[in-house]
Order: structure tokens, then sequence, then C-alpha cells
């Protein structure tokens, strides 16, 4: 396998760590599928790329960078594109490229800064937040610039691709050279009535006494649990899924004045049922970690090995209750995950809005900022919640649920990255939740249509991501040392 070299310019006024560049060049890498060689700044060999400002280097591609002395101010930020591709300007510059023979030859442009300043949220320091701990979406830098369903890194990772496609034969993303992979899945918040409750939301929600109505709510024929219907759903497309289970059990009180946490007890035989049926035909079960889960590890630890003890089974992905990771400093929250040995988390996304929190829709690595190098952890980014389509819909800009998988699904095609769907228990029940289930299944209809997909529950896609990128590592040569500094 060829490896593409890449020579980084190390200098004072650098505004990333060497460690934080090769971080960024990895993830392009990783994502397009080519091992790398990062060659000693010393090394008088031509590289194919270049990062850095010495106008003496030679390189197939030279990507120059801002430096130290340019205020980040997201204020000023400027959005540009070309070749159909969004860069950002830090520095006020809006040239992009340099061409020879109709080929970049230089990128003016600082896309691997970008790309460490969307991978590390540093656009989200100082947005507020709601009472539960949601980022108000006006108020997010990506929503702002319209960007939320533009994963930028994927475009900088297909430029790279496409500068270099003469030179190299990139490893597919997915098994079997499919364009797309599904990864569906499902919160569990509510699956059990609390029926005197619901006959009282049936009423404020409809200002109706349908007594027939009432009447199956009160006695059960109206239900939350709906997991056999799922799977079902997802049978009949040939996907599967993924269903996310809490261990920690809320109650009323602490939902009115603490945390909206989950009411429901695992330690049942329906439950433990529910998941020995989903986990024998090859669904997934895992964690669905409460409110606060992230404030220690032990809590965390407990909800993991809780589940693990009630169902018997291997727990080793994870969603946040709420989306809620530390959202003050998420990297905090990951450190824990990777602490508690889960092999992928699928949280980070924002609540109002759907699309790319992390401007990427392949998985990825977080980089840990305490270790300097990339956290070992897996991220699957959430693409689509239900929610999305329904009670956060105005904050899009389409006229339907339709137009707005449309957009979604359009997009996974074209950056041939995974969808992730997240889709809770409950909202099958049509009487709650009219046309959230028909949904699902023009969701499922668009994605499968094409058959070009690889289907399979986030873990295996985690599993599946981490042989890849062992492929991709090990082929690797790193000729950068700490002394290069
Ligand atoms: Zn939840």
């Amino acid at each position: 396998m060829n490896l593409i070299k890449i020579k980084i310019e190390n200098c004072s006024i650098s505004i990333l760590s060497i460690n934080e560049v090769k971080y960024v060049f990895q993830t392009i890498f990783t994502t397009i599928g080519v091992s790398w060689h990062f060659v000693s700044e010393n090394s008088p060999e031509h590289t194919h790329i270049y990062y850095g400002n010495e106008s003496e280097q030679s390189a197939d591609l030279i990507i120059r960078k801002i430096t130290s002395d340019v205020q980040i101010d997201i204020s000023k930020v400027k959005i540009l594109e070309q070749l159909n591709t969004k860069f950002l300007s830090f520095d006020g510059n809006e040239k992009i490229f340099e061409f020879d023979n109709n080929v970049p030859s230089t990128i003016l442009n600082d896309i691997i800064y970008t790309t460490f300043f969307l991978l590390t949220g540093i656009s989200e320091k100082g947005i507020g937040r709601d009472k539960w701990d949601r980022h108000n979406i006006e108020e997010v830098f990506l929503y702002k610039k319209d960007l939320l369903h533009t994963p930028i890194i994927e475009q900088y990772a297909l430029l790279i691709k496409s500068i270099f496609k003469n030179q190299f034969t990139f490893l597919p993303k997915w098994p079997e050279n499919k364009k797309i992979a599904i990864g569906l899945s499902h919160d569990t918040d509510y699956p059990e009535m609390i029926k005197p409750i619901e006959a009282l939301r049936y009423i404020v929600q409809y200002k109706s006494l349908n007594l027939k109505k009432i009447t199956q709510i009160l006695t059960g024929k109206e239900s939350f649990w709906k997991f056999d219907d799922w799977m079902s759903i997802e049978k009949s497309y040939k996907t599967t899924s993924a269903f996310y289970v809490c261990p920690y059990k809320g109650n009323l009180i602490r939902y009115f004045f603490t945390a909206p946490d989950t009411f429901y007890q695992i330690n049942t035989k329906k439950f433990k049922k529910a998941a020995k049926d989903l986990h024998e035909n090859g669904w997934e079960v895992g964690l669905h970690s409460s409110f606060f889960a992230y404030k220690s590890v032990d809590s965390f630890q407990w909800e993991k090995d809780k589940l693990e003890e009630v169902f018997n089974i291997p727990i080793l992905g994870n969603r946040h209750h709420y989306w809620h990771l530390n959202q003050a400093n998420p990297t905090e929250t990951v450190a824990i995950h990777q602490e508690i040995g889960l092999m992928y988390d699928s949280s980070f996304g924002f609540e109002k809005h759907s699309g790319f929190r992390l401007s990427i829709c392949s998985p990825l690595h977080l980089f840990d900022p305490e270790n300097q190098q990339s956290f070992n952890i897996l991220q699957i980014p959430p693409t689509l919640m239900d929610d999305h389509l329904f009670g956060h819909a105005k904050n899009a800009r389409f006229n339907n649920y339709q137009e707005h998988i449309d957009h979604l699904v359009d997009i996974i095609y074209e950056y041939e990255g995974v969808f992730v769907a997240d889709f809770h228990v409950r909202v099958l029940n049509e009487t709650f939740f009219p046309n959230w289930g028909e949904a699902y299944k023009y969701l499922l209809q668009k994605l499968t249509e094409k058959n070009d997909f690889y289907s399979a529950t986030p873990l295996e896609i985690a599993k599946h991501w981490k042989k890849r990128e062992d492929q991709i590592k090990n082929n690797s040569i790193d000729e950068i040392s700490y002394t290069d500094k």
C-alpha cells in the first residue's frame, strides 16, 4: 500500500501543536482510507503534502497555515465556497487555491485548523442552554451559518482524495464497497405508559373527551411498548438497530425538580425478555445513560454494570439521555466513556436540529486535550432524531418531514457516510405520535431504495470501522518525534 507523505512545519507561532496537526491528518486519511507517513521536518525529500509556510518547501500539495497571531473570533469568520467545498476564513483572506494544470497545488486556506476547530467544539463556547441543558440552536455557529447539513470535514477529505486520486488506492468505507452505512437506533425513555397521566395528556393534547380512546388508554389497549413492532418494520427493510436502555430509575418528583430521567425498572420479567429477544435476533442493546451519568466515573460504571448484570448481555455502546454529555466540557465525558470500557458513543448531536454537530458523517475519534492524542473510543455521529422532524421542525427550513429526510439521505449518499437515526421506542403509538412511524418507514424506504447500503447495528458498524482503521494505521509510519518540537 502506498503511503501519503506529509511534512509538517513546526514553529513557535504555530496555532496547533504537532500532535493536534497529526490528529487532524489522521482523521482525514482514515475517512478516505489511505495510510500516512509523517516525515521528519528536516527530511530533504519531496513529499505529497507540506503543511506550513516556508517558501522553499516543495510538495505535490501545499497547505498554508494560519499562525497564532490570528485572533479566532467566531463572529468574524467568513464562509467561502469553491470546488463544491466550504471554507472558513479566520484571517479575512478570501483566496483559497493556487492551481497547476487545473489541479490545486496550494490551499491557502487553513483546512487543517478548520478541521480541528470543528472537531473540538471551539465554536460552542458560550452558547446558552435551556433548563435541560440543551443548546439554544439559534446561537449555534453552524446553525447560524446554515452548515449543520454540510459535513465540511468530509469535503476536505474528498478534496484531498481527488487531488491524489491517480497516485493512491483508497480503502472503501463500508463492507462490499457499499455506498452508505445505516445505523438505526432507539432510545428507551418511556416504554410503559403511566395510564392516568396519558389519559389526561390525551384530553389536553386533543381537547377531546373521546371516551372510547380514554378507556383504551386506561385499560392498556394503547401502549408504548413497541420493541417487537420496531423489529418487524426494520426486518422488512433488511435493516437492524440498537435499543438504548437506562438502568437508573427516576421518579416524578426528580423529574420536576432535578433531572428528566426515565421512570422504568429494568429488573422485570417483561424487560428481560424484551432484551433477550432483541439480542438473540441480532439487534443490539446499549446503554441509555441517565441525565447526570456523566458526573462521575462511578455512576457511569454502575449504569453499564447494572445493565450487563440484569440483561446478561455485554454493553459496549452508549447514547446519553437528552444527548446530555457534560455540555460545558464534552471531552471530559468522552474520557469517562473510555475509562468504563465503552467501544462507542453516539450522542454528539444537537437536540433541536438534525445534522452534523462535528461536521463529519463518518465514525471518528475525538481529541483528548489532556493526553494530546485521539481517544480510543469511537464516535458514531447521529444524523437525525425523530423530534427533529416534528417538535423541532420549525428550526429547519423544510416544508415537511419528507423533504427533511430526502435532504439528509442525499447528503449521506453524497459523502458515503453513516446514517444514524434515533427514534424513541414509544413513538410508534399513533394516538400520541401520529405520522412518526410513517416518517420512519419513509426514511427506511429512502435509505434502502438504491439497494446500495450496509445495514448493521451501531456496534457492528463500530467494529467494522475499528478493523478498517487498524489496517490503515498499522501500515502507517510516523517519523516525527517529540525532539522535532
Ligand atoms: Zn432519552
